[in-house]
């Protein structure tokens, strides 16, 4: 069956907007998998320690076939092979891939919550996901409309294509 993922890309080290175009391209070629959409990009504010660089975001919308935990495998492989360095909890990373969404499932599984619990509360999340989705109903959540995440989109810097 085909599904609706939804996923937020993330980097702030080494050169970070080649690793979330590059990231955009891998994504398209995943088994089963295609790129049906994806945001602008945008630079943020890191969340924690301040003194590493701003992140670049987007979201990307997929087409799959791949079951949520096969989809998580996927992009955990992804965001090993661009060296993904973790040297501290929300330190600099090259590249973090989020699985947002997964049609309308809610699952609280050891390896995979659906939707991300961090959804709501991340400009740096809402902000894309709104520019692709923008009448988009989240299970558990409600409208994407009104979700905290939105008091700080001031603090959000679209980057021009
Ligand atoms: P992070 O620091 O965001 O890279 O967290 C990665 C860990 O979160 C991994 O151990 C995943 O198994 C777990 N995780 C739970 N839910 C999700 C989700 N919706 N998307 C990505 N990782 C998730």
């Amino acid at each position: 069956m085909l599904s609706h993922a939804y996923i937020g890309l993330g980097s702030n080290l080494d050169d970070p907007l080649t690793h979330v175009e590059r990231a955009l391209g891998e994504l398209d070629r995943l088994p089963l998998t295609r790129v049906a959409g994806a945001s602008s990009c945008y630079a943020s504010r890191p969340v924690g320690p301040q003194d590493q660089p701003d992140f670049i975001n987007a979201v990307a919308h997929l087409e799959t076939r791949l079951s949520p935990l096969s989809l998580l495998d996927q992009l955990q492989a992804l965001e090993q092979r661009h060296a993904r360095v973790r040297q501290r909890h929300w330190g600099p990373r090259t590249l973090d891939l989020d699985l947002l969404l997964y049609d309308n499932q809610c699952l609280h599984h050891p390896r995979l919550r659906l939707p991300h619990p961090e959804l709501a509360n991340r400009a740096f999340v809402v902000v894309p996901l709104h520019e692709l989705a923008p009448s988009l109903e989240l299970p558990g959540l409600g409208a994407l409309a009104t979700l905290p995440g939105w008091q700080d989109a001031g603090d959000l810097r679209a980057l021009l294509p």
